[in-house]
């Protein structure tokens, strides 16, 4: 059967798209963390949205799983097999590279699944625009993976998470179907949103081919500093009281001081500020011109503040090198979790407190997007295997009225434990528009909903 349908598939896309070739394969079976790896029968890379339909109708039809993958930059398992699946047919998106010009009007643009995000920032912003969602790892992660997970990133305060961005999309369904609405209308009002549950859906529902997507204007400036602080709270209050009103925070980013000396090791730069803190702060706020301070900072901080966009670029990379930092020490176990804002303290001691329970457990580092309340938490040590700092964690966030994903989506990582933080009816109505749109359980299986009954659920 599987010679079948890769011979289906070459009909559908072309021999030279479909790849079989296990070092070739390698690459696409593996996530980035390296946590994740599951058995793939082939790759496919189709070049437009008929050849997408041809393939997931192949593999349908042979009753293989199909998976959706752009950048494979995921941090959840969700863009490959789990190593218990079926041999899976992934689905490239990288071909899908349409990238229409910027409707000024509407100030949107129509992008293909498989554009990568810097690519879509250097061509809005050619036409005076810029696009809201923004990351680490932009230079890899794709429009349709970022759909696909709600990805946040480090504009979130500012402009909103990815699903505020998607006015449209368009899909094909597991039935083979086409869903296309990239109109751009501003005001639709017309039944059930499909766009705004396709967008977060993870390759579960459907494979997004492109999406249209809503344009911000670009600051006109921007002033970067890194400040010392105490903790979460005190980097609250000097975000309240330092960006005066009227003034557009850009960016407020924390990292806790463990995270940002590995960044120093690994990177070879120096600790960035005159005194060692406990954390230390990146703000970003709108201000008049590049060069203009429009922040208040208090004279008896220690500060620094970027000069030129130099600077700023180096402030920055300090940030953006965290999940780089820790994946050479080993495989972290990473989380990605909110809790409510002002909680962000008492969660990251209440967490601590637990997982000095589990002995492999040697380091354990916090940093992450502060004005959403949003923390990446790295726990060194345990096997990739051992889930014992996931059960603590994630009940900590619980616990904590948090949620278990705020931005990296649920995927093969967190779906046991969907149930700490969604409730059971609106699990069961997740599990119900899964079975209407994929009645056979062919898509993505395994990622975002849990596959056994039996799940930890919230312990209050
Ligand atoms: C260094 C680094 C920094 C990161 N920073 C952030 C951050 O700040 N904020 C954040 O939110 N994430 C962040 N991430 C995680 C990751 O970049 C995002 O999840 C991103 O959205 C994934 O895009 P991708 O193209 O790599 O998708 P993939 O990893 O290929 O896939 C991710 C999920 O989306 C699904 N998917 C992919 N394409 C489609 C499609 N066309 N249709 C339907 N489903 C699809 C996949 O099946 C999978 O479930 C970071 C990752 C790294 C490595």
């Amino acid at each position: 059967m599987s010679e079948q349908l890769v011979e289906a598939l070459r009909g559908a896309v072309g021999d030279g798209h479909v790849l079989t070739d296990p070092d070739v394969v390698e690459a696409y079976a593996v996530d980035w963390s390296r946590r994740f790896r599951g058995p793939v029968l082939a790759v496919v890379r189709p070049a437009d949205t008929a050849e997408v339909a041809a393939v997931v109708s192949a593999c349908v039809t042979a009753g293989v799983p199909v998976l959706a993958q752009g950048g494979n930059t995921g941090l959840v398992g969700g863009s490959v097999p789990g190593a218990d699946s079926a041999p899976t047919v992934i689905l490239s998106t990288r071909r899908l590279t349409r990238l229409d010009p910027v409707a000024e009007l509407a100030g949107q643009v129509t992008a293909g699944a498989g554009v990568v995000l810097a690519d879509l920032h250097r061509h809005v912003r050619a036409a005076g625009w810029e696009y809201g969602v923004d990351l680490a790892a932009r230079e890899s992660a794709t429009v349709g993976g970022t759909v696909g997970t709600n990805a946040g990133g480090i504009r979130v305060c500012c402009h909103g998470m990815t699903r505020a961005q998607v006015v449209g999309v368009e899909a094909v369904l597991p039935d083979g179907s086409v869903i296309s609405h990239l109109g751009g209308l501003p005001k639709d009002n017309t039944g059930y949103d499909l766009t705004g549950l396709l967008v977060g859906s993870e390759g579960t529902l459907g494979v997004v081919t492109a999406a249209r997507l809503r344009l911000v204007r670009p600051a006109t400036g921007s002033a970067v500093a890194l400040v010392g602080v105490c903790d979460a709270a005190d980097a609250l209050d000097l975000v309240r009281s330092s960006v005066p009103r009227g003034v557009r925070l850009l960016a407020a980013e924390i990292m806790d001081a463990g995270m940002l000396r590995h960044v120093c090791d690994v990177a070879s730069v120096p600790w960035p500020l005159p005194q060692q803190h406990d954390h230390v702060l990146l703000l970003e706020t709108e201000s008049p011109a590049d060069g203009d301070v429009a922040m208040d900072l208090p004279d008896d901080r220690d500060v620094v503040v970027a000069l030129d966009a130099a600077d700023k670029a180096r402030f920055w990379s300090y940030r953006e090198r965290a999940a780089e930092a820790t994946a050479v020490l080993g495989v972290p176990h990473r989380f990605d979790v909110s809790v409510p804002m002002g909680s962000w303290d008492a969660f990251v001691s209440d967490m601590r407190a637990r997982l000095r329970g589990i002995d492999e457990v040697e380091e354990v580092l916090v940093f992450g997007h502060l004005a959403d309340g949003n923390l990446h938490v790295e726990v060194l040590g345990p096997e990739p295997e051992d889930e014992r700092a996931d059960v603590v964690v994630l009940a900590a966030v619980a616990d904590h009225s948090g949620s278990i994903s705020a931005e990296h989506g649920v995927g093969r990582a967190k779906a046991a434990y969907l149930a700490l933080t969604r409730s059971p009816a609106e699990i069961a109505t997740m599990r119900a528009i899964k079975a209407a749109l994929d009645p056979h359980g062919l898509f993505n299986p395994g990622a975002l909903l849990p596959s056994g009954p039996a799940s930890p659920s919230r312990s209050s």
